[in-house]
């Protein structure tokens, strides 16, 4: 058997036609730009980077929420960028999302038991009866007293809506959850319990998650393996304690040093990069690293460095490792 979800060179670029700034010439933002990564079954993969690298892009790509401009993306066996879309829409139960603004993604004129049971009205042969017990039974699950089935969601905190929201992708029992900054709009005293119910309720229901987040804390308490986003290009990807332990690339260097407890522990100096994240219409050639990396060397601009493994279950996508100083041995 093999990962729940694969997916191979995902492609997303958006058309962009602004005559005045571009002269009437097709230009596109390269928001995903050919990316590879799988996730085991009951596995959670963090994908991480600042905004605008194109996380929630690909998020939505995978599931087909917004198309691919190119790629596969197989989730238990199906290619869903081959299926039509009345096929998509009956598999759409075995994939759910979950947004970061729990303010924003609930409908308000709906109470909680109408908003947690819809996708079972929508996806399921359920009866009445059927769908208001296992309402009831996710609500118990999620941690929200069943006395509340009849409130409406501004009766709420913003961590009682976070679990309204993760209950509502719970309802269908999917096979592959997205969580899209779940936890970022939370006061920090709550998103540690919203963490915990995440991960416990992944071990109930065998769960698979994709997690992103720009938050490197987050990260280290959630993910079984991570995998860092720059410019539209996944850079590198590993298991949780070699990713954290020996980050490969220079980027993910500079977003580690930055985690204030990482840097108390380890001693770690912080790196601080220079300059502002270049546009996705015009990437730099060669490593999109190389007009903010400390290591720079002239082949970075001139080649892509490809994600290459080395280290077990640890790839990056850097010169140093294949061209350059860097020494694979002392890794
Ligand atoms: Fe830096 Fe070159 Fe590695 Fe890119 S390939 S991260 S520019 S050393
Ligand atoms: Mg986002």
């Amino acid at each position: 058997m093999g990962p729940l979800l694969q997916v191979e060179g995902l492609k997303k670029w958006f058309s962009i036609n602004d005559s005045k700034l571009f002269r009437g010439e097709k230009h596109f933002v390269k928001a995903v730009d050919f990316i590879d990564f799988s996730i085991e079954k009951g596995e959670t993969l963090s994908l991480v980077g600042e905004s605008g690298c194109g996380k929630s892009t690909t998020g939505r790509a995978v599931l087909r929420l917004i198309e691919g401009t190119e790629g596969k993306v197989v989730l238990d066996g199906v290619n869903l960028y081959s299926l039509k879309s009345n096929e998509l829409k009956k598999l759409r139960k075995d994939m759910q999302i979950v947004f970061q603004d729990p303010y924003a993604s609930l409908n308000p004129r709906l109470k909680v038991r109408q908003i947690i049971e819809e996708p079972m009205t929508i996806h399921t042969n359920l009866t009445k009866k059927e769908r208001t017990e296992k309402v009831k039974q996710i609500m118990t699950d999620v941690g929200l007293n069943i006395m509340y089935l009849d409130r409406y969601p501004h009766q709420f905190s913003g961590g009682q809506r976070q679990r309204i929201g993760i209950a509502r992708a719970l309802a269908v029992e999917p096979k592959l959850i997205i969580m899209d900054e779940p936890v970022s709009a939370l006061d920090v005293s709550v998103q540690a319990q919203v963490l915990n119910l995440i991960q416990d309720l992944q071990e109930k229901y065998g769960l698979t998650y994709l997690f992103i987040t720009h938050n490197l804390s987050v990260v280290k308490h959630i993910s079984d393996r991570v995998a860092v986003m720059y410019l539209g290009k996944i850079v590198e990807i590993g298991n949780k304690a070699s990713f954290f332990e020996t980050p490969l690339h220079p980027y993910s260097q500079a977003l580690i040093s930055a985690i204030p407890e990482t840097n108390r522990t380890l001693k770690r100096e912080r790196i601080l990069l220079k300059g502002d994240i270049p546009s996705p219409v015009d990437p730099p050639e060669g490593c999109r690293f190389n007009t903010r990396c400390p290591f720079v060397m002239d082949i970075c601009k001139i080649l892509e460095p490809p994600l290459t493994l080395l280290k077990e279950d640890h790839y990056a996508a850097c010169h140093l490792y294949t061209e350059g100083i860097g020494d694979i041995g002392k890794l």
